[in-house]
């Protein structure tokens, strides 16, 4: 039963809100768009995160509209039997890759390719209608906020596709195992809103309470996910055997959850108790590193050429501010780690790379050798890059002090011979 809440006092909401490309707008939205229900009345669809405050964001702000959706479906069909050229997919098994020079239905078209060449759909039983079904369904759920989009989507996909090929996982993984770990990194972010499980928990939004403040959002992907599947025309698990099917299902919760960044160290710690001692015949172990290949994957920006993972860094940093000014104006203190008063990029990243990327990058080499030039090679770079900018800075920093002390001495003994 909808339960859909107007605010009652006829403001105008002036919140900043999102557009596709990061840029933050001021909104003025009609209270009377802010909702607090279970489904829009204007879409049907489930709603977001509001939790009915007056600077609550509008969800329906962010939907990627039905008349874009149709727009990319239309040039999907228009263009995508075999579009996918060799050479993009020989590109698309490389940590190198860019989305940035890629349009929408093109990307969509990628992640078609990336099931047909691991032959997903011979394996599982399923055809290219219900692939394309499935991906539509899964487009259209990613909504036009800075990071969390389909770009993203796409990004983390096409590198546990690439790990896939370069580390040859197929020797080691069954298909069921590589076909969750794709589906689990395309799905992993849906509807997410731009506003974090911070403010989830703190606004008291929908999806706090109806997770009980457990990984709000990532259950919320979850359920997003086995929504679109429970579609019988989307459904990509529907060859799968019953006992296949659970699997399948325990597989990608259990992959989604790993990304919720609060279970990073949980994740650490369960591997380090393995002491280097991994066993690919141990189910459990196999499906642990798994989830450190998703994780890697979810935050990969860092290993890309330098100018396709300094646009993603903007994208965050944008998202981050909006909800740090968002949660200002509600009362809510931001996380330091969001708040545009406290954060700068180079010490941002900085801490970023040298606590969590590399970290977990040098882990999974540790297991998986080959990806020590391909990933983590730039992300050493990139952290020697953004050191020396911060060591410039501090230079800086002080000879600009000392410059005032001695200004301030020769004043001083000016002032003192006068
Ligand atoms: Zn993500």
């Amino acid at each position: 039963m909808s339960s859909t809440a107007r605010l009652d006092d006829g403001s105008a909401a002036t919140e900043t809100t999102v557009v596709p490309n990061g840029e933050l707008v001021g909104s003025s939205a009609p209270a009377s768009a802010l909702t607090n229900g279970e489904h829009s009345p204007n879409t049907g669809r489930p709603l977001l995160g509001c939790c009915g405050r007056p600077a609550c964001p509008d969800p329906a702000k962010i939907r990627t509209s039905d008349a874009d959706s149709l727009a990319v479906l239309e040039r999907v069909r228009r263009f995508g039997a075999n579009n996918v050229s060799l050479d993009e997919r020989e590109a698309l098994r490389k940590t190198t890759f860019s989305n940035w020079e890629h349009s929408e239905y093109q990307l969509f078209l990628y992640l078609r390719q990336m099931y047909i060449d691991l032959r997903f759909p011979e394996q599982f039983n399923f055809d290219l209608e219900t692939l394309e079904n499935f991906l539509y369904d899964v487009f259209r759920h990613y909504n036009r906020v800075p990071f969390h989009n389909f770009h993203h989507c796409f990004m983390v996909a096409q590198m546990s596709y690439a790990l896939t090929w370069i580390n040859s996982l197929s020797e080691i993984y069954s298909p069921l195992e590589l076909f969750c770990l794709l589906t689990a990194a395309i799905c992993h972010d849906l509807d997410h809103p731009g506003l974090s499980n911070h403010y989830q928990r703190k606004a008291k939004t929908v999806l706090a309470l109806r997770y009980s403040d457990a990984s709000p959002l990532e259950n919320h992907h979850l359920a997003t996910t086995f929504r679109i599947l429970s579609n019988p025309s989307c459904n990509i698990f529907r060859g799968l055997s019953p006992s296949d099917y659970l699997k399948a299902r325990e597989a990608v919760v259990r992959l989604i959850l790993a990304t919720d960044m609060s279970r990073h160290h949980e994740i650490i710690e369960e591997f380090s108790a393995l002491s280097g001692q991994v066993d690919f015949g141990n189910a459990g172990h196999r499906e642990l590193l798994l989830r450190l290949l998703i994780k890697t994957s979810d935050v990969s920006n860092e290993a890309r050429p330098f100018p396709t993972a300094d646009r993603w860094i903007d994208c965050l940093l944008a998202e981050f501010f909006n909800e740090a000014r968002l949660e200002r104006s509600m009362g809510i203190e931001p996380l330091p780690t969001m708040d545009p008063e406290v954060v700068r990029k180079p010490q941002s990243q900085c801490h970023f790379i040298s606590t969590i990327a590399l970290p977990l990058a040098t882990i999974l080499a540790g297991v998986f050798p080959r990806i020590r030039d391909c990933y983590i090679g730039p992300i050493q770079k990139q952290l020697d890059f953004y050191s020396s900018v911060v060591r410039a800075e501090t230079r800086d920093s002080k000879t600009a002090a000392e410059k005032l002390n001695n200004g301030d001495e020769e004043a001083t003994t000016q002032e003192t011979t006068l």
